[in-house]
């Protein structure tokens, strides 16, 4: 009886947490419906790329070990490591390497399965250029530190949607030092955890009596 009331439980809680994050979705679509164009007076004004933009990748030429692990998890096998064979020291000698931002996807896999972690997104999207050629991205140009909107004087950063301050619609409008609406993906992080560290107290709890029984 007991285990029926609990099943009961957990699936009112679950439901309950369903229909919340459903008023949360639709709290972003009305949001939405209240919003009124805004003009972004490019290129004086840019907008500040979110947390996990996945812009113009950049390398680190001094870590990259050339396993290749980035040319095989590429959907197109696009980065080229080009690499000799020392037959000295039986190790592998980087030359070069390069990334054609023409043909990429920006899907991140390359970074996220680089296991020296030299491979990273940054927040660079203006990459347009006159050549096509000109896209293709050797290890030096890979190893640019990344523009960031935020720290060029010569531009007013603007918030997107997303990242205004509650009641805010248009970033032109926003006053100093407000913070936005909702949580920071650390935050959520933080969340996640914590709600993960309850379910497995939660499971725990209720796997202890069922061993006791089976010893029993
Ligand atoms: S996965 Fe990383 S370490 Fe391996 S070749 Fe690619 S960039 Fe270099
Ligand atoms: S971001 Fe995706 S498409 Fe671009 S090089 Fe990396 S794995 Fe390939």
């Amino acid at each position: 009886m007991l285990g029926f009331l609990q099943k009961v439980a957990d699936y009112t809680q679950d439901a309950v947490s369903a229909a919340k994050y459903l008023v949360q979705g639709l709290g972003v679509t009305f949001d939405h419906m209240r919003r009124r164009p805004v003009t972004v007076q490019y290129p004086y004004e840019k907008l500040i790329p979110s947390e996990r933009y996945r812009g113009r990748i950049h390398y680190e030429f001094d870590k990259c070990i050339a396993c290749e692990v980035c040319v095989r998890v590429c959907p197109i096998n696009l980065p080229v490591v080009d690499w000799v064979m020392n037959k000295e020291t039986k190790k592998k000698e980087l030359r070069n390497y390069s990334i054609d931002f023409g043909a990429c996807i920006f899907c991140g896999n390359c970074v996220e399965y680089c296991p020296t972690n030299c491979l990273s997104m940054t927040e660079e999207y203006e990459l347009a250029s006159f050549d096509r050629h000109s896209l293709n991205y050797d290890n030096v140009a890979l190893g640019r530190l990344p523009t960031s909107v935020t720290s060029d004087p010569s531009v007013r950063p603007l918030r997107e949607l997303a990242y205004l301050p509650e009641g805010i619609m248009d970033p032109h409008e926003l006053p100093d030092n407000q913070k936005r609406a909702g949580l920071l993906p650390t935050q959520v992080l933080e969340e996640l955890k914590k709600v993960k560290l309850e379910e497995e107290n939660n499971s725990s709890k209720d796997i202890a009596p069922t061993k006791i029984n089976s010893n029993n």
